[in-house]
This record gives structure tokens, sequence and C-alpha cells, in this order.
């Protein structure tokens, strides 16, 4: 491991300062992703800035009446498990509560948090090793997973340089639920759809995400849910205790009168980032719920994709975690 110099903040302005004005400069919450990454020297830093105190660990719960567009704030620096056992995020958003205990360890997930979350990194094998070429560690170098080991990568978003998967169960649920990310840095704030805020690997797979140099992710925001009667999150895993997704489905349907009204189809294990199925999202629209046509949405979300020698079993895997995971949000 590199020395780096370590310091505290509790002050959001000078967090983005400090950030700002030095390359190797890097935030440390949870340290549950990062540590690992220093370690293992795929992550250098000079100066890792710990942001655990910054006031913005609040989950925020609103009242359509009283707060028409945001129905909940989860500040970046909440824990994993604060917001999966939070009451009303339970009642609410039970979609995101499911996601995130079915993640990593009750450990992990007191000291995990939701900033860290949203910026945790691929757990592809190659990328945590220097002894290799990894075009997302070093660009240009290339892309052993490619024609290599590659049973745990991505079918959908690929790229011929990257097809790492995005390793994150909560942002499947808050991709599903439309969240969106706020974000502070030297030039202010703004607020980006959290879907939007990753980047496909394309050529650059160094680059993923929106973030500028400098900025913070402050809070999460989640509108107004009609989706709390019927949803669910299904993640298939080699080890049902402790691992991660080979594919999961975060699946949300608002019913009226018999019929789906609006839907929301969130696949993870599967893809480069958290992936929106929106082709089969509008298959079921103004449809009776049915295994029917939970099987064919399951074919439709998988449209597209482009597996590799040791993972061509994921799409199959998808189309029935689809099915299966529209099938309880029913509750069948
Ligand atoms: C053994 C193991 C198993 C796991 N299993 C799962 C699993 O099954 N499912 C799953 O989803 N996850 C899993 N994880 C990943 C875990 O969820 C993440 O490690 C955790 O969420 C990261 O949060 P953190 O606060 O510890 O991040 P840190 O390690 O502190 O930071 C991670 C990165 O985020 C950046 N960062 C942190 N906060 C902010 C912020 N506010 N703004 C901008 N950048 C920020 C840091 O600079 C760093 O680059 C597992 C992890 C481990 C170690
Ligand atoms: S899949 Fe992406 S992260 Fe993995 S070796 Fe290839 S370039 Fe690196």
């Amino acid at each position: 491991m590199h020395p780096f110099k370590y310091g505290k903040t509790v002050d959001l302005k000078e967090a983005i300062n400090q950030l700002g004005s030095q390359p190797k400069a890097n935030l440390i919450a949870g340290g549950t992703t990062l540590v690992d990454l220093l370690r293992l020297n795929v992550v250098t830093a000079n100066h890792l800035i710990d942001i655990n105190q910054l006031p913005i660990a609040n989950i925020e719960i609103f009242e359509a009446k009283s707060s028409p567009e945001i129905g909940a704030r989860i500040g970046a620096l909440a824990r994993n498990t604060d917001v999966a056992m939070h009451k009303q995020i339970i009642k609410n958003y039970p979609l995101i509560s499911q996601a995130i205990l079915s993640g990593a360890s009750p450990q992990l997930r007191n000291m995990a948090t939701v900033g860290g979350n949203v910026m945790q990194r691929t757990r592809c094998a190659y990328f945590r090793d220097t002894a290799v070429p990894c075009n997302k560690r070093e660009p240009g170098s290339g892309c052993p997973a490619i024609g290599g080991l590659n049973r745990s990568h991505a079918i959908l978003g690929t790229s011929e340089s990257c097809i790492a998967v995005h390793a994150s169960d909560m942002c499947v649920a808050l991709v599903a639920l439309d969240a969106q990310v706020l974000l502070s840095g030297p030039q202010g704030e703004r607020k980006v759809a959290l879907v939007d805020f990753y980047l496909l690997p394309g050529n650059h797979p160094e680059k993923e995400n929106l973030l500028k140099p400098g900025e913070i992710i402050v809070q999460v925001e989640l509108p107004h849910s009609p989706f709390a009667k019927h949803s669910h999150y299904l993640k298939v895993r080699d080890r049902e205790s402790f691992s991660f997704a080979l594919v999961s489905a975060a699946c949300a349907l608002e019913i009226k009168n018999g019929k789906i009204v609006d839907a929301r189809i969130a696949l993870g294990g599967v893809a480069t980032k958290p992936w929106r199925a929106l082709d089969a999202e509008k298959l079921l629209l103004g449809q009776s719920p049915s295994e029917g046509l939970f099987a064919k949405a399951g074919e439709v979300s998988i449209l597209g994709a482009k597996p590799q020698k040791s993972n061509a079993f994921k799409v199959e895997l998808t189309k029935r975690t689809v099915k299966r995971a529209l099938l309880a949000a029913v509750g069948e």
C-alpha cells in the first residue's frame, strides 16, 4: 500500500475544496470498498479525506401533500443497515430494503454508506489483480476477461474494451424507482438521474460515472412510489448466505382494476451498470398479470444480450429471474 495523508473534515465545502484541489485525493466513508482496493494497489491515494462526520446521514420521508415531488431523501452517509431497517423505507420502498439486505453481510452493511455503495467498483478479478492488464485500471492495456474467465461478467451494456458487471444490489432497486443523486462540487449543486449517472464502458471503461473533479454525492432522492404493494427484489447467486448477484431483478408494478398501469424492471449482475429493461416494462402496461405475460417480459428484458463463452447461462437465468420476481411482486 502506498503511504497517504489522512484527515477528517466536518465541513462539506472544505471536503469539496480538498478533493478538487489534489488529483490523488480520495474520499473515504465506510471504507469497505476503498481499503481493499488501496491494499491491493488497485487504487492509490495521496490523501484520504474522511467524510464520516459530514452532516449528510439523515433519512427523511415526506408526505405527498406537503412534498408532491420528493418522497424520500437519503443522505449519502446513511449506513446501508439504517436505510434497510428504516420503518418508512420498509413501508414505502420495500424494494430498497430487500435489495440492501440481500447484499454483503450484516457487519459490512453496518459500515457501508449509500454514497459508497453507489460508488463501489466492479468485482472483476482481473481489475483487482495488478499483475494482469485491465482497461478499466490501466486504459489501453487490454481486457483479459473477454475470452478469459468471464462467468460472472456482463451480457448487457458491454463493449470491446470492458465487460465488467456493476456489482451493487441497492442501486438496482434505486434505478427501478427513478432515484436521483444530488451532487455538490466546486461549481455548486446538480441533480442527476441515477440511471444516467453511470456511464457505459464504451472505449473508456476507466470513466465510470458523471462525477466531475471535486464533486461529492450528498444525497439520493426518491419520488413518491405507487409500487409498495407489488414489488420484489430477487437475487440469484452461487451462495445464498453471502455473495454478489449472478442475476438480480428489481420488479415493481402498479395495478388498478386488475390491470398493470405502471411497471418497473431493473436488472443487476448482468450489465455494466444498473439496467432498466424498458421494453419489458412497456410490454406489461395495460395487461392483466399472468404467468405467461411475465415469462414474455423475462424474454424481452434480455434482448440484445451479448454473452461470452462462460456466462451464456445468464440469458436463461435472467428470463427466469424476471418472471419469478414479477410473480412474487403479485404475491404468487
Ligand atoms: C466481502 C464483500 C461483499 C460484498 N457484497 C456485496 C453485495 O452482495 N452486494 C452489494 O451491493 N455490495 C456488496 N459489497 C459492496 C459494499 O456494498 C460496498 O463495499 C459498500 O456499499 C461501500 O460503501 P462504503 O461507505 O464502505 O464505501 P467506501 O469504501 O468508503 O468508498 C467507496 C468509494 O466511494 C467513494 N465515496 C464514498 N462516499 C462518497 C460520496 N458521498 N461521494 C462521492 N464518492 C464517495 C470513495 O471515495 C470510494 O472511491 C460487498 C463488499 C465486500 C467487501
Ligand atoms: S472486464 Fe473490464 S474490469 Fe474486467 S478486465 Fe476487462 S477491462 Fe478490466
